[in-house]
């Protein structure tokens, strides 16, 4: 049977799918064209992206009579040339404790995300604080007690409904008395609210340079695989909310081929340092452009 139009690569929907290649041996011609560029648009690239990648293909190819494979292969080369410059592992700096604040809309997976960070670097041999700055919602800080139990890094929390900023300044305080390498600190993520979001962040930005001006010195944005294109408008408010420097994709794991990444590394060219990859703790992987490109070609 075919696979489910979801589960196949992009050329699976754009050529069908055949044993042998050579039968599907068709010319590029404007249809083709046509249609690849749909695909790419419906596979969450973004319209401009899509247009540029189609007309690069069709440079490529026109005119001539071209296999599955060698679409494929041209189309994944492309989409890992433009995800190359942004596949970075988050910079670690010299600076005691370096402080990471983890931004996204709820349900993105922050508190997954900042648990499977705090083990990879533990395990890379640093010592990691995390601070629970979602006061507001009890059921956070308590996922994040757990992935920090997970991870053997303590976990900062305080009161429920306490002020974040002041929660992260103690944060600060408490890894510099320890010697700390990394600081880990999970914010709120009520886009509802908007204004009250954008006071909390700056708020919490403005009290930790207040014992330490070069911090924050990561703003990570978590983004939804499964959310598509949902994720450039996230990336366009958080950008106005917190000073992003990269971003990390979690969901990879599921059905979501993540093809809203090409759009956002051509559109802003923030780093992508890591993918999430499942719910277990190292369900955390580098972000690798050859892998994302073949896999999102199929
Ligand atoms: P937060 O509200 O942003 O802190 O999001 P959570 O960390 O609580 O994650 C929301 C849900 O997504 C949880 O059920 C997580 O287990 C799940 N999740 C997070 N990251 C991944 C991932 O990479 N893959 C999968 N399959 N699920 C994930």
């Amino acid at each position: 049977p075919e696979p489910e139009p979801e589960k196949q690569g992009l050329l699976g929907r754009l050529l069908g799918r055949s044993a042998d290649p050579e039968a599907k041996r068709r010319v590029f011609d404007d249809a083709m064209l046509e249609s690849l560029e749909e695909v790419l648009i419906a596979a969450d690239l973004g319209v401009e992206t899509s247009l540029r990648v189609a007309a690069n293909l069709a440079e490529a190819h026109f005119g001539k009579r071209v296999s599955t494979e060698e679409i494929k292969q041209t189309l994944a080369q492309e989409v890992a040339r433009i995800m190359e410059p942004v596949a970075k592992p988050m910079p670690l700096y010299a600076k005691r404790p370096q402080v990471v604040l983890v931004v996204g809309v709820n349900g993105s997976g922050k508190t997954t995300t900042i648990g499977k960070l705090a083990s990879q670097f533990k395990a890379a041999g640093k010592s990691v604080v995390i601070a629970a700055g979602d006061t507001f919602r009890a059921a956070a800080v308590e996922q994040l007690q757990v992935w920090g139990d997970r991870a053997g890094v303590p976990v900062l929390t305080a009161p429920e409904g306490s002020d974040p900023a002041s929660l992260a300044f103690d944060a600060m305080a408490k890894a510099e008395a320890e010697g700390a390498d990394l600081l880990l600190i999970d914010t709120a993520g009520r886009l509802q609210n908007r204004q009250d979001l954008m006071e909390e962040l700056a708020k919490i930005v403005r009290v930790i340079r207040k014992r330490d001006p070069d911090a924050p010195h990561n703003t990570l944005l978590v983004l939804d695989a499964t959310t598509g294109q949902n994720a450039l408008s996230q990336v366009e408010t958080f950008q106005k909310l917190a000073d992003v420097s990269g971003l990390v994709m979690t969901k990879l794991d599921g059905t979501a081929k993540g093809g809203v990444l090409v759009a956002l590394a051509d559109r802003f060219g923030l780093p992508i340092h890591a993918i999430g990859i499942g719910e277990q703790i190292d369900d955390l992987a580098p972000f690798d452009p050859e892998e994302f490109a073949v896999a999102l070609v199929g």
